[in-house]
């Protein structure tokens, strides 16, 4: 049976490795829709490709590009803006969605796919920093499947035991012997400099990335290492772990992907190229496995594999998405938030590579009441010891968090709160 695919965020990164694997096994998946938000042009030539179904695009641009689709003989239901991806996501004709959206822009199509009870491969790791619990839930009510295209849950996922990775009983049943997941960074291109060099970073040096070729977005976070922070969440959720179970390790080479540690002393580890077709294709076709043209590990080449602690002076968003993760849900949002704020600033350089650490532990700490780190440095000029709580949310506010407008209205204070910071240390 031909499974029938969404590509959610089909344009970037991450839709590029779906559908250079969608498109070597054409006999086993069909590509029934796509989306794209900013580059139509690159969507219009993957509708003449692949010729979906259905397609999605912002809602001002629906009529132009159902002309632009006619024109070149396409016939193709277009859609518009977030009901359209929502609507994408819940029909009925789709098998499995790819949410490959980046940041809180996927949250409402992924969450409308679990509870449509489809199988879901997720790279747009925002969506459970900001609604985990609510994701999750959806997914055991709906009979959704969700399997991680992150690389290193992908590798954890494949380190667990069967029945876990199946649902049939849990991770922390004392037969499996789960004793602790080791997430691994690669950390990212200013691991060997220092603070002031990283301070100076241009956004070309920041988006360079060593080992993996990624969005613009996530090469940011992993420079500043966020992007581990928001794995570690990510992990969380989809383990049911607390933040404490898991150790961050830096491994610069970037070919162990991660590992699952065991009480009778076993490290069970994924290995390989990174390359991001590896799991996306191991989700594609799990439980069975498909071939990729992805380059095979040379273990002769491999001189060393090295494992390093991270610094958590240096790399302080990592420490502010424990500190978060240990606070509750309104932190983890408003952390998200602050965070894509932060990184759309320092890309228009508004702002210093390390002003981000600032600004999300300064948003933390005016929405959460005073308790977020603040990190050891001081840049461009954010105050340091600015709690500015009086508007404040109590992170019990977590516990009313029942639906997804509860988390949009937090996420938007949060952003209106990281624009003032901005605003403050521009001024
Ligand atoms: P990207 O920037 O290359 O692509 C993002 C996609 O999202 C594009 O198709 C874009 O059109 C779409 N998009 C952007 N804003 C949107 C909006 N407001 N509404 C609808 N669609 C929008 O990003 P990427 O590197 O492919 O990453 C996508 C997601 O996957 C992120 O959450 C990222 O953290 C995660 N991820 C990426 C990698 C990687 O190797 N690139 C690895 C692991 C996880
Ligand atoms: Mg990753």
């Amino acid at each position: 049976m031909t499974q029938r695919i969404a590509v959610l965020g089909a344009t970037g990164s991450i839709g590029d490795s779906t559908l250079s694997i969608l498109a070597e096994h054409p006999q086993l998946y069909q590509v029934y829709a796509l989306s794209g938000h900013g580059r139509l042009d690159k969507l219009l030539t993957l509708c003449q490709q692949f010729q979906p179904v259905r397609v999605a695009v912002p809602s001002e641009k629906v009529d132009e590009f159902a002309t632009r689709l006619q024109q070149a003989g396409l016939n193709c239901d277009v859609v518009g803006g977030q009901a359209g991806l929502d609507d994408i996501a819940a029909d009925p004709e789709v098998d499995t969605v790819v949410a490959a959206i980046v940041g809180a822009a996927g949250l409402s199509s992924t969450l409308t796919a679990a509870r449509a009870g489809k199988r879901i491969l997720l790279a747009n790791k925002e969506a459970l920093v900001m609604a985990g619990s609510l994701m999750m839930q959806a997914v055991k009510d709906n009979g959704a499947t969700l399997l991680p295209l992150d690389s290193e849950h992908n590798a954890i996922f494949q380190c667990l035991p069967n029945e876990v990775q199946q649902n049939n009983t849990a991770i922390h049943d004392a037969g499996h012997g789960v004793k602790k997941l080791w997430l691994t960074a690669s950390g990212g291109p200013f691991l060997h400099k220092s603070l002031q060099q990283m301070q100076a970073a241009s956004v070309s040096e920041a988006v360079k990335h060593p080992n993996w070729s990624m969005g613009k977005k996530i090469s940011v976070d992993s420079a500043t290492m966020m992007n581990k922070g928001l794995e570690l969440i990510e992990a969380c959720h989809l383990f049911d772990l607390a933040e404490s179970d898991i150790q961050v390790v830096i491994h610069p080479q970037s070919i162990i992907h991660s590992m699952v540690e065991y009480t009778d002393g076993s490290f069970l580890a994924q290995l390989g190229s990174p390359d991001m077709r590896t799991p996306i294709a191991h989700a594609l076709a799990y439980p069975q496995r498909i071939a990729t043209s992805v380059e095979s590990l040379d273990l002769f080449q491999l001189a060393a594999l090295e494992f390093v602690k991270p610094d958590l002076e240096k790399f302080a968003c990592l420490k502010l998405a424990r500190q978060a993760m240990q606070t509750g849900q309104s932190a983890t949002i408003a952390l998200n938030a602050a965070n894509e704020v932060a990184v759309e600033a320092f890309i228009k350089q508004q702002v210093f590579l390390t002003d981000i650490a600032l600004i999300n532990a300064r948003v933390l700490d005016k929405m959460l009441g005073g308790d977020a780190i603040l990190a050891s440095q001081h840049t461009t000029g954010i105050a340091q010891n600015d709690t500015g709580l009086s508007q404040g949310i109590n992170p019990n506010f977590s516990l009313n968090i029942k639906q997804l407008d509860d988390i949009l209205n937090i996420d938007k204070i949060a952003r209106s709160f990281a624009e003032q910071v901005i605003q403050e240390c521009r001024s």
